[in-house]
């Protein structure tokens, strides 16, 4: 069930609890500003979702009240792990959900990292 990007932030999100250690996860990459791991259902062969540390539900939020240095941090893990996972020279492709059209079924602002192999076209037709 997507949710709506402009409710507040609920902290018994599955990636909030994910963050705390209250769920395991297979984790990639972690820093200081963001944590990255497998998805549970992976839906290309290398599927990694990156999360900021911080508490945003989605894209709105983050770009509209993170700090430069939040913002910063959190973009440049996404491209560390991408670049860890060799995905660089092959290609990959990065894709932010929001809300109900972009069918964003968790509501903390995760982006999914795809690659391994050719992904098709940008959207299903
Ligand atoms: P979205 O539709 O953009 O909100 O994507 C949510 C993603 O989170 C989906 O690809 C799910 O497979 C993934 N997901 C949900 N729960 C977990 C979990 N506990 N660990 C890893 N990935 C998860």
């Amino acid at each position: 069930m997507p949710i709506d990007a402009t409710l507040p932030y609920d902290d018994q999100n599955v990636f909030a609890k994910i963050l705390r250690g209250e769920i395991p996860n297979r984790t990639v990459y972690e820093d200081e500003w963001a944590l990255a791991f497998h998805d549970i259902a992976p839906a290309a062969p290398v599927h990694v979702l990156v999360i900021p540390k911080g508490a945003y539900v989605g894209w709105d939020d983050f770009s509209a009240q993170a700090g430069a240095e939040e913002i910063a941090g959190f973009v440049r893990a996404v491209g560390h792990v991408a670049r860890t996972l060799g995905l660089v020279e092959p290609g990959y492709r990065l894709l932010a959900n929001l809300g109900r059209n972009g069918g964003q079924e968790v509501p903390h602002l995760h982006v999914h990292l795809f690659g391994g192999g050719p992904l098709g076209p940008m959207l299903s037709r």
